[in-house]
This record gives C-alpha cells, sequence and structure tokens, in this order.
C-alpha cells in the first residue's frame, strides 16, 4: 500500500502505492520499547509516553515525514490512518507534535510547506491551545487526556 523514496521536500520518505480512500489503516508503528536514557536521539525514534519511545524498526515507519498539514494521524494506539483520501503517489504525512512532549524540547524548524506551516514543530504541551485541540483526535493517546 505505500513504499519508501527519496522525496523533493525532505529526502526520504513514504508514498501511497496507489489511492488510498479515508479511513484506511496505514500502518502500525513498531520498534523497540526505550527509555529516553537509551534513545539515540541521532536515530529514528518516535515518543510514545512520558519517558518511553519506539526505537527503529527498520520498517516504513521509520520513514514517515512531519507536515504540519498532515494526511495521516493516530485513530487508534500506534496505528496510523488516513485522515482523508490519499492520490496515488502523494506522500505520507503526520504532525509529530502529535508524539512529542518533552520539557526540553526546543523543536526544530519546518518546511513543510502547507498553508499552515507553523515554521517549528514543537512539543504537544507547547502548541497554541488552538492548535492543541485541532490535533488532539490525531495525538498518541498519552497526549489525549493531558492537556484539558
Ligand atoms: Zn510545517
Amino acid at each position: 500500500m505505500v513504499y519508501i523514496r527519496e522525496g523533493a521536500q525532505h529526502g526520504r520518505g513514504v508514498f501511497a502505492a496507489a489511492f488510498v480512500p479515508a479511513g484506511t489503516t496505514l500502518m502500525t508503528f513498531k520498534g523497540p520499547l526505550l527509555r529516553s536514557t537509551e534513545v539515540d536521539f541521532e536515530d529514528y525514534h518516535l515518543q510514545i509516553g512520558e519517558d518511553l519511545y519506539l526505537g527503529p524498526s527498520g520498517d516504513v515507519d521509520d520513514f514517515v515525514n512531519h507536515s504540519c498539514a498532515p494526511n495521516a494521524g493516530f485513530a487508534e494506539g500506534l496505528t496510523l490512518k488516513a485522515l482523508r483520501d490519499i492520490g496515488p503517489h502523494e506522500e505520507i504525512t503526520w504532525d509529530y507534535s502529535c508524539a512529542i512532549d518533552e520539557a526540553d524540547f526546543v523543536g526544530f524548524p519546518c518546511a513543510c510547506g502547507s498553508a499552515q506551516c507553523r515554521g517549528v514543530v514543537r512539543s504537544f504541551r507547547d502548541l497554541d491551545p488552538e492548535v492543541r485541540e485541532r490535533l488532539r483526535p490525531w495525538a498518541l493517546p498519552y497526549l489525549r487526556d493531558r492537556y484539558r
């Protein structure tokens, strides 16, 4: 359903192999469970809890890029679903602020190019309240109830 290739915008990414209807399950993120002290922050990692991360799985889930206007999000746990219809060979993206929530995270610059681009990818806790409300349904479960 998806494949990895070098994209024009931000290097390697994951793309739809064919038309994907809204609501389709795209992939489930996996990888070794790590505490922050065990994470190689230079390598792929996904925060999934207060002090809990997934390390690289070596599979497609390691290569999905961020967008401030993503076409995929976490609907059930670590399962990524299509938020809308996705065209053939369109890049699959999710909003990294739906997973990151580190107290000391300074963020990183975003050049996703969307009209809604926030300029910097920040922790969920550091988002403007209205942005957080918009992202909440697609955020990881550990974040949904934490900041109400
Ligand atoms: Zn952006």
